[in-house]
Order: C-alpha cells, then structure tokens, then sequence
C-alpha cells in the first residue's frame, strides 16, 4: 500500500450505507471538504441531520449497477457483506478507489487511523490487516502528543515560509530549519513549543543557522530547553523568569484563588505535586511544560533538592514557573525552603497562598475550627514529627490543657494512636469529640467523626485513606448539623464535561458535583487533572462528544468503568456501537435540571460520612 494524502475539497464522494459506519465516513470525508452523496434505502437520524448541514438528501434506495461511476472514492458501509461485495466491484470495474469496513480483501484503499494537531497530521496504518493495532498505537500518540503541536506547526509553517523568502541555499535553509527544531522540540518527551520571536528573528538572521549548527559554544538562544547540568542561577546577561509558589488549595479545582489561575494559564512551566494534580486547570494552554514530582505519602517524591534544582533551571532558563503545591505553599509545604534556595540563586520569586487543608477540608466536613463561646484557638499541627521524632517535639501535653480549642493534625492517620495517647495521658478526656476529614473538599471526601479515644480505630473501621487531617475539639459535634457538602444531589460525583461546560456545568457544579471542564481535544494538563482522581461519569451531548472521548478512552481515570451519560438517542447509540457498556440514555434536549436529576437518580453513592457516637 502507498499512502497519500488526497485533497477532498470539492469531490465527489459516495457513501452506500445507512448506519453508524456509514455515519463516520461521511462525517469524515465532510470534514475535509468532500461532496458527498448517501444511497441507503434507511439512514439513522445522525444521517438525516448530517445531510441538512451538506443540504443533501440521503437517496432512499438500495445501491444499484453504475451508482459508482463519476465518484473520486466510494465507501461500501452497509451492514451485509453480500451488499458491500457488489458495492466493491462495480466500484473496481468503473476504476474507483474503494474501501468496505473492516473488509480488507475488497479494498483498493484503506484509512489510516489518524492523530491530527492543527495542520499536523500523523497516521497510522496497518496494510488493513490489524486495525486495531492502527487504533491502539493511535491512542498511544494521542495522549503523548499535546495540543501544542497545532500551534507548533502553524509556527513551522510561518518559518518555512520566512526562510524561503531569504532566498538562500538550501543547505542555510536546513540550518535554520535546525536551529527552529532543536530550540522547539524535547524529543525525547514528545513536547514542542511556539519559539519566541526574539528566537525566531535570531534564525532569520544573516549566517545565523551556521553559528547555531556549528555547536561553537554559543549560549542558548533565550527560552531554550537547557540540558540537565549543574549550572546553578541565571545564565550571564539572560532576565531569569519569576517563579510563582503557588497553593493550589485543598483539592477542589474550584478552590484555586484567582491569581494562582492566572499565573498557571500564563505561566511557560508547572512544577505540580500529586496532592495539587486535580487542582491544575484542564484548559491549561499546551504549551505549558508540565514537571510531575509526584509528592503523596507512600509514593516516592522526587527529593527537595532535586525540585528546587528543577526550579532554579526553568526560571535562569528565563520561563515564567509555577510551583504548584496543595493547601498552601506555607503550610507544612516547604513553600518557605524553596523559596530560600530561590533567594539565594538571585530568582525572583512570590508566594500565592493557597486554601489550607486545615481550614478547607474542615469547612467541607461542617467543622467550624473556631466558634463563639467553644473554640477561641486554632492550632494547625504535623502530627508526623512526633512518629519520626527527628525535630523538636510537638508539645501535645501543652495542647492537651485547653478545652477551648481546635487542634488540626496534617499528615496524622498513621500516628494518631500515638497521638490521642499523648493527649490522654495529659489529661485531654478521650471523650473529646474529634473527627477524621480524608480528600476533603473533593468528590472522594470522607468524614469520621468520633471521640479522641476511638477515632483510630473508627477511621480504621471507615477505611479512610491518606491525605487525611484530624480535628480534636469541642467544635467538632457541629459535623452532625452543618453537613452542607454531603446534603446536596450530587456529593461525591466527578463527573467530566467537554468545554464548553456552559449552563449544564454550572447545573451540576452547583449541584455539588466536582466537574472537570475537558478541552476538546484534551491537553496535557487536562489528562493529569481527570487522572487525578476516578471520574464517576463523563456527560455527553452529542454523537461527536461521543466520538472523542472515545480517543481518549483507557486513560487514566477514564476507564470502561467511567459511565457515559448520554443525552439523546444519537449520542447513546454511538457510544454503544463503540461497544461502551456503562451508557446511560437521559431525553434528547434534556436541559440542565434533567441532567442533574438524572444523574442524582442513579448516583453510586458511597457512605461518606460515618457517625460513631462516643
Ligand atoms: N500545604 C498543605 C499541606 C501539605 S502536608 C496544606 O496547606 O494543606 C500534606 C497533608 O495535608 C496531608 O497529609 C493531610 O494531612 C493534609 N491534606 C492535604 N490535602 C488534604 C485534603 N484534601 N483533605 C484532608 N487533608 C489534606
């Protein structure tokens, strides 16, 4: 087989068939411009509408002798085998590219599963012999191949168009071609990124793609992607780009403050804990670098000096970075050691604080951590140092003389019976109320609530997972009344949505939904924020939404479990022709109220909140 790449725009293309396969063809072959005519004696309603758009009409018969003459390809999609082999012949006996689904043998031409960014396009194909390796392999590129690609190549093909315009050798064009892709493109990480025109005017100018290409020591060209070195600071003459100490909150993307969007959306790199995952914007521009370093009890964080190195070589790379950190950078975040190294390489830097777990995932859970007349003190407190008992010890005995207060424990669910015991043995009574608040203010919150003397073994008993804080005080008992978080319809559902998320987003979001906003097609940042955490359910509101998602589907997060919510027939039936089992049908033009309610009806609610009385 020799693949090409046909210019549609303007011919004549037929499609015999009436069904979902048909449907996808036609879809294509439209989208790039393509005239195109159905015979079918049935079309399903997507068809139909389809054809109001190309202002066609399906002819309603079945395919006869001499349909194929005249058309540039034809597809044989019809669901009879019989069918699709005449269909076929008569196409190969008036001298027309054919291709009959899944049906290699009576094929002239197959179609290559495609992975497009703008005007890139990569395809892949398999003689027709396995595609579904084409399809899988396909998959693969996608998730690795951000949309920054697009406007890469829209910057390529303004630079090709610049160098030619030189008129120089073809050898100094390469050169410069060179320079243009070495600056842009992490190979190894599959990422590209728009030069600068500062860049972009350094490699237009005279000679200047033999000083790049001669490798003459030369410092990078500003914005470079520098190589992993020792050097430490910003390099001679270059501006370092401001680092940004971001708190991304408690978990709830909706948590992020207003600066700590703005610096994420304008920023050129991202430093992101695990635990500050879900809170990254999914509309993230693709060309934003994103650095994973992976901070989560249990797992293993690349070490501090290695995230401040990082830090410190972004920003005397000149980028603008965002150090993104759960809760607040302050808060037991070693935001205040990271910015002491900054300091010292001369980096300019800033702290935007974030929402601390203490005070959030509290708030979610119905804990006050002050109020009149119970509690006048709030101490936010490690409970980890006391376990590994390498620093100065927490003063849990001084703690334990005021009953007047909240004491709020971070990183505490494996030391809390070494904790509760400290407390007793000072005299705090084990009746003491005290609670367990795990992923609090996201979609997976639980709360425990229970007495200082059984809060381990109740949260044990609830199986509450890490991240995790403890509250002890009087304050705790309001958890049973001010259940604000786990009283609305849909409390513990993430439910993703393709942007635009419009009135049904605010719907469910005000429903107490956790809505991902999922760019279409999805970014970097949109996969490492919808991988952050299961989705319970992605809402679908047309065939086409159906259709990408479909592209996205095995990743992480988005798994055959994920439950496709499907308003209308059109979307419905396509995600079970792609063989979905988990498809919910809500009624074609079902507005947001529907929406919710529907998804309410059939919430998969987990018991998030656990009572244990003392
Ligand atoms: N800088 C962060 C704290 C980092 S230490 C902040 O200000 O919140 C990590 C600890 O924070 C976890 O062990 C847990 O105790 C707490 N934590 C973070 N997110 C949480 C959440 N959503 N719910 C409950 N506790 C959380």
């Amino acid at each position: 087989m020799y693949p090409v790449m046909l210019g549609m725009r303007g011919r004549r293309v037929l499609v015999v068939g009436g069904g979902e396969v048909a449907l996808r063809k036609l879809e294509g072959v439209l989208a790039d411009g393509a005239l195109a005519t159905v015979i079918a004696p049935q079309v399903v309603p997507a068809i139909e509408a389809l054809a109001l758009r190309w202002r066609g009409r399906p002819a309603a018969r079945p395919f006869a002798r001499g349909d194929a003459a005249g058309y540039a390809l034809v597809f044989a999609a019809t669901d009879d085998p019989a069918a699709n082999a005449a269909v076929s012949a008569e196409a190969q006996a008036v001298g027309t590219w054919v291709n009959a689904a899944d049906e290699p043998e009576r094929c002239t031409f197959h179609l290559p599963a495609r992975i497009q960014r703008g005007a890139l396009q990569i395809s892949v194909a398999s003689d027709g012999g396995a595609p579904f390796v084409a399809r899988r392999l396909r998959q693969v590129l996608e998730r690795r191949l951000g949309a920054e690609w697009s406007e890469w190549m829209d910057a390529a093909r303004r630079f090709r168009r610049a160098v030619r315009a030189l008129g120089g050798t073809r050898a100094d064009a390469e050169r410069r071609y060179d320079a243009f892709f070495r600056a842009t493109v992490d190979v190894d990480r599959l990422r590209a990124r728009v030069p600068t025109a500062d860049e972009v005017e350094a490699w237009l100018a005279p000679r200047a793609g033999e000083e790049r290409s001669s490798g003459g020591g030369s410092a990078p060209a500003p914005g470079t992607v520098l190589p992993l070195g020792p050097r430490v600071g910003p390099a001679p003459g270059s501006r370092p780009g401001l680092v940004s100490l971001v708190g991304a909150g408690p978990g709830d993307p909706g948590l992020l403050t207003l600066r700590a969007r703005r610096r994420l959306l304008a920023a050129d790199a991202v430093v992101y804990d695990r635990l500050a995952a879900a809170a990254l914007p999914a509309d993230l521009p693709g060309r934003v670098e994103l650095h994973s370093v992976g901070k989560e009890a249990g797992h293993h964080p690349v070490p501090q000096e290695e995230i401040t190195a990082l830090l410190v070589r972004l920003a005397a790379a000149g980028k603008r970075t965002v150090r993104l950190k759960g809760g607040d950078p302050f808060v037991f975040g070693r935001g205040s050691e990271e910015a002491e190294t900054l300091r010292r390489a001369g980096i300019p830097y800033e702290i935007v604080p974030g929402v601390t777990a203490g005070v959030g995932a509290t708030a979610c859970a119905g804990i006050p951590v002050t109020h009149r007349g119970e509690s006048v003190r709030v101490t936010f407190v490690t409970a980890h140092e006391s376990v590994k008992g390498d620093g100065p010890q927490v003063r849990w005995d001084l703690l334990a003389q005021d009953p007047n207060a909240t004491i709020v424990g971070y990183m505490g669910v494996s030391s809390l019976p070494d904790v509760a015991a400290r407390l007793e043995a000072a005299g705090m009574p084990g009746s003491t109320p005290a609670a367990l608040v795990s992923h609090g203010s996201t979609a997976a919150q639980r709360v425990v609530v229970s007495t200082l003397a059984r809060l381990h073994s109740a949260g044990l008993a609830a199986g509450i997972r890490p991240p995790a804080v403890f509250v002890i005080g009087p304050t705790v008992r309001h958890a049973a009344t001010l259940d604000w978080f786990v009283s609305r319809p849909l409390s513990g559902e993430r439910l993703g949505l393709f942007a635009p998320a419009g009135a049904l987003g605010a719907a469910l979001d005000a429903a107490g939904a956790e809505v991902v906003e999922a760019p279409r097609p999805l970014g970097a940042a949109a996969r490492v924020a919808m991988g952050a955490a299961p989705l319970g359910g992605f809402v679908l509101r047309c065939a086409d939404e159906v259709e990408a998602l479909e592209d996205e589907r095995g990743m992480p997060g988005l798994d055959a479990e994920v439950r496709a919510i499907c308003v209308g027939r059109g979307a419905a039936a396509r995600a079970r022709a792609l063989g979905w089992t988990r498809v919910i049908e809500l009624e074609e033009g079902a507005g947001a109220e529907a929406v919710v309610a529907a998804v309410a009806e059939r919430a998969t609610r987990r018991n998030p909140w656990t009572g244990c009385g003392s």
